[in-house]
């Protein structure tokens, strides 16, 4: 298949973690001509072994292509990625698009696609939700700021990896979509965790309790997904905490800039900023569950039923 097709894509692509491997995968196995840059090199084995090839660089990564995915941690990855010495902008040809899949600031946003403006490149903010599950199936939900000619141009690359890709308007809307999306599961997942610890203190079946209510008003991917995760105290990320609490810190700035009091995402920030600070920063954000067990003095863990140390 590799070189066959007539749109075949010169693709640079940066960040190969829990979600950008997969989502690299797709767009190698769609028969693109893939460059890949990360961190930890040793990740991009996998991927080298079907087909793509190493960069040293971002730099090196973006020389030459037609579409540059950025995947990375944080607003400071994906500045040092796209901004820096050896950035992405550094060397990526004019006319081609940048397409950042962090979930990182929309003021950032706005910045790296004015930089990209001034050497004649694309920008686009589009990032993603979906999970670990919806990267591995190319079932990713895609929410996109940015020029229309820039998403028309790249829109095939994403339907590689996205069921929906949403415009949501200029640079920098994606991100705010995004927020959005975070500020819902945010109070979800509260709702899930304390949900599952009010069951195991009650002393009920919780794989059935799941079954039963998941079918109900109460269904939610959260529930659905996570679920069954925290009922067998697997904690790996999936989603990892720390990411959520840069998230969660991002929309309340926003959230106060637009004069916006969301007491709802602060009371979900805090509770992550503890199971970070308990050391689970790396762990999936199923281990909220942890924080809401120990505000009562019960197990950590609901993989025996959570125990009933605070009493029945
Ligand atoms: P991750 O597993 O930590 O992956 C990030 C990747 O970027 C890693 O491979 C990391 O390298 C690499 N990286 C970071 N800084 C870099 C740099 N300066 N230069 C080169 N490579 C760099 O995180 P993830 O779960 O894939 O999430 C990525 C982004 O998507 C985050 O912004 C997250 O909030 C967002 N997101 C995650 C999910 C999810 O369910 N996981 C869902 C939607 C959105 P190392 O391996 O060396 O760390």
């Amino acid at each position: 298949m590799s070189g066959q097709r007539s749109d075949r894509r010169r693709v640079g692509w940066i960040g190969l973690g829990v979600m950008g491997a997969p989502m690299c995968g797709h767009v190698v196995a769609a028969g693109h001509d893939v460059v890949v840059h990360t961190r930890t090199a040793a990740t991009a084995q996998p991927l080298l072994d079907v087909g793509a090839r190493w960069a040293a660089t971002p730099a090196e990564a973006a020389a030459g292509a037609d579409v540059v995915f950025t995947m990375v941690g944080y607003p400071d990855d994906v500045r040092q990625v796209v901004a820096g010495d050896e950035g992405v902008l550094s060397t990526v040809p004019g006319g081609a698009v940048v397409v950042d899949l962090t979930t990182s600031r929309p003021s950032l946003a706005g910045e790296l696609a004015e930089l990209a403006s001034v050497r004649g490149v694309g920008m686009l903010d589009a990032p993603v939700s979906g999970g670990d599950v919806g990267a591995r199936e190319g079932r990713l939900v895609v929410m996109v700021g940015g020029e229309a000619a820039h998403l028309a141009a790249v829109r095939p690359l994403l339907d590689t990896f996205a069921r929906s890709v949403t415009h949501f308007g200029p640079a920098g809307a994606g991100q705010h979509a995004k927020m959005a999306n975070q500020t819902a599961i945010a109070s979800t997942m509260v709702g899930v965790c304390e949900s599952l610890c009010y069951a195991a203190a009650a002393g009920l079946d919780l794989a059935e309790l799941i079954g039963c209510i998941g079918g109900g008003a109460a269904g939610s991917w959260s529930l659905e997904n996570y679920g069954p995760r925290i009922l067998r105290d697997d904690l790996a990320p999936g989603f990892k905490v720390d990411h959520f609490v840069k998230d969660l810190g991002i929309a309340l700035e926003e959230a106060t800039r637009l004069r916006l009091a969301l007491p709802g995402l602060a009371l979900a920030k805090e509770l992550y900023v503890a199971v970070s600070a308990a050391g689970l920063g790396a762990q999936g954000t199923q281990a909220l569950v942890t924080a809401v067990q120990r505000l009562s003095g019960r197990p950590a863990s609901l993989a025996s039923g959570g125990g009933a140390a605070g009493g029945e």
